[in-house]
């Protein structure tokens, strides 16, 4: 449920009125939007009188929120939710590019690449030390020696660091990882969405190989109810009938996710394709779509890579693609 309150609403009234709803053992969230302060109530609102509510000098409306997600709902925060990551800003109008190669290998190799993608504009550096591979006799990831190599490179460049955790006994090693990623086989580990959502940092949610958008806002919402509102949203394609790709991008989940959600929407291509080729033009059809951003899988050389060559661009490729990329985003964000 959410109270739209009136503009210049009193104080003193304003905490009465919380007091009563809190009373009520309903959890309140106040946004204090651009254009109006709204209310959200998370909790059984169905104690909850509307025409009393309503009959208040301070309330301007009253609405039931049908959606089962509450925190990750547009009606319940109106305006887009921004996150902070190391100077970063992720939402909210600015394009965030995140790159990295799909997995972490050496030193040499994620140092090298983190500079590469830096001087050519990504923002947050990538790379998987836990590794979700198909199959048990492919490369795992280097795990622990991963984090600290990708740790090495964010001092080394300043760089924000992702990457993906699939367990929750691996968190206390995710300290300073700046962004958690959760992986698409995991969207609906509701145990380790909850351990998330007890974390203060961002949390990267990428959609599962075959859930729907409102599977992946309730996934969101999880995370969000533990206390953690810091969501990014990211769609790598999904599985269909479909064989020429890797997966299948849904690139209306952009428009769909705009409207019900205020959280950060990155498209990932690589996985969506599968195909280095095609890294470009989905990446171009993202931000015309209205995406918040990309991750995208860059090597330095692809065809030796232990995870991912295939969809993998190199980093020359990359310096190209970030440029059109920009060109691209300040041409259309004000269509937005
Ligand atoms: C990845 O980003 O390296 C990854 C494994 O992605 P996904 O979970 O989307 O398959
Ligand atoms: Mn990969």
């Amino acid at each position: 449920m959410i109270i739209v309150l009136k503009q210049n609403s009193d104080e003193k009234q304003l905490s009465h009125l919380t007091d009563w709803l809190t009373a009520q053992s309903l959890d309140i969230q106040m946004i204090k939007g651009s254009h109006s302060t709204v209310l959200g109530l998370v909790g059984d609102t169905s104690v909850v009188d509307i025409e009393l509510l309503e009959a208040l000098d301070i309330v301007e409306s009253v609405k039931r929120i049908q959606e089962p997600y509450k925190k990750a709902n547009r009606k319940f925060h109106p305006d887009d939710t921004v996150i902070n990551v190391g100077g970063a800003q992720i939402g909210g109008g600015s394009f965030t590019i995140m790159a990295g190669p799909c997995s972490v290998e050496s030193e040499e190799q994620i140092c090298s690449i983190a500079q590469s993608v830096k001087d050519s504009g990504a923002t947050v550096l990538r790379g998987g030390a836990f590794k979700p591979r198909t199959s048990p006799y492919a490369f795992q990831g280097l795990r622990a020696d991963g984090i600290e190599l990708l740790l090495e490179a964010k001092e080394k460049t300043g760089l924000p660091i992702i990457t993906e955790i699939m367990d929750i006994s691996q968190l206390p090693l995710f300290k300073d990882v700046d962004i958690i990623q959760v992986g698409a086989r995991n969207m609906q580990n509701f145990e380790l969405l909850k351990a998330l959502g007890k974390q203060d940092k961002p949390i990267l949610l990428k959609r599962g190989l075959s859930a729907t958008i409102s599977e992946l806002l309730m996934s969101a919402e999880y995370i969000m109810a533990g206390g953690n509102e810091k969501v990014i949203l990211c769609e790598r394609g999904i599985r269909t009938f479909e064989t020429a790709t890797r997966n299948t991008l849904d690139l209306s989940a952009i428009p769909i996710l705009r409207e019900k959600t205020h959280l950060p929407i990155i498209i990932d291509p690589s996985h969506a394709t599968g195909i280095a080729a095609m890294v470009k033009p989905m990446s171009l059809a993202a931000v015309a779509a209205g995406a918040d951003g990309l991750i995208i899988e860059v090597h330095n050389d692809p065809p030796h890579a232990m995870c991912d060559g295939q969809q993998s661009i190199t980093p020359e490729s990359f310096d190209k693609l970030s440029r059109q990329i920009n060109a691209l985003h300040s041409a259309v964000k004000e269509m937005y």
